[in-house]
């Protein structure tokens, strides 16, 4: 695997390589990879020739100073990773290669409607900065292909629209979350949690599952969410949202009983322990 600190080396690579009618597949990552991340790799390098991935926590989509200087970092074991899994090429930028004007000033995306709702409503500005990011992110690469995961649902919607916004030809590809053995979707976040926390964040799947089984038996949504929600705090979290959206649009979609809901339909949890912000969603 070869290691890029900057963007200029990196482009020359990317452009020998389609030169030679190869196909490029990219895998933004922030690091403290798990098997989540490389499972992004292994489909990237099922559909295309090269992948390549970068590692970069980037400051701009943190609304918590907290959160941003207690990501985890883990990059020694992280190469490790990337190279096992047979990654071709990693971006390993500094900030002041991504944003050498610094990151103040910076651009603004029009995201509508996406950036009030759900993460958009309780992380204000965390949309635009990974708008931000990806905008350069994806004008260094220029893959063919972008490989991202479920797990971040309302994150794929707002980088399809950044594309759209782009008149980009990269095509995104959404990949399912991988789960360890009791359901927990995989997070760098999760490394956060202590022994005691990590036990009570398996809670959030336990929802999800409840919420699909309590709809399939036609309850009315406001008796389930009300259930879902004494569950998490049962288990000693502080919840940020519980919505069920419309699978397309991410637009409430709360019909009952009385209305079959002629869409596909997603349910959306995000909530803490303690100062660690876990999300997930399943599709209904
Ligand atoms: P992050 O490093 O958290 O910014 O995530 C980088 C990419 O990995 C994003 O596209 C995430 O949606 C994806 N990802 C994170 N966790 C998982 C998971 N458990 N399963 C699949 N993809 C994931």
């Amino acid at each position: 695997m070869i290691i890029f600190k900057y963007a200029e080396p990196l482009a020359r690579y990317i452009q020998q390589q389609k030169a030679a009618g190869k196909q490029v597949g990219f895998v933004p990552t922030m690091g403290a990879l798990h098997n989540g991340h490389i499972a992004l790799i292994d489909q990237s390098k099922q559909a295309t020739a090269v992948t390549v991935c970068s590692i970069f926590v980037n400051p701009t989509q943190f609304n918590n100073p907290n959160d941003y200087q207690l990501y985890p970092q883990t990059i020694e074991q992280d190469i490790v990773k990337l190279e096992a899994a047979g990654c071709d090429a990693l971006f390993l930028p500094s900030i002041a290669e991504m944003y050498p004007q610094g990151t103040t000033g910076l651009e603004h995306y029009d995201l509508g409607y996406l950036e009030t709702l759900l993460e958009g409503k309780y992380r204000p500005g965390h949309f635009q900065g990974v708008c931000q990011v990806m905008f350069r992110l994806l004008s260094m690469v220029q893959p063919h292909q972008l490989f991202m995961g479920q797990k971040d649902y309302q994150q794929c919607m707002v980088v399809s629209r950044l594309l759209t916004l782009m008149q980009s030809p990269i095509q995104l590809i959404t990949c399912p979350t991988l789960r360890e053995p009791d359901g927990l979707a995989m997070s760098s976040r999760n490394m956060r949690l202590t022994p005691e926390d990590r036990q009570k964040a398996t809670a959030i799947y336990q929802c999800l599952i409840l919420i699909k089984q309590q709809l399939n038996q036609g309850v009315f949504w406001p008796v389930i969410k009300e259930k879902a929600e004494k569950m998490l705090t049962d288990a000693g979290f502080r919840i940020d949202y519980v919505e069920l959206a419309d699978a397309n649009t991410l637009q409430p979609a709360t019909a009952n009983l009385a209305t079959v809901y002629q869409g596909a339909r997603v349910a959306l949890i995000a909530a803490f322990l303690h100062d660690v912000r876990l999300i997930d969603n399943m599709l209904m």
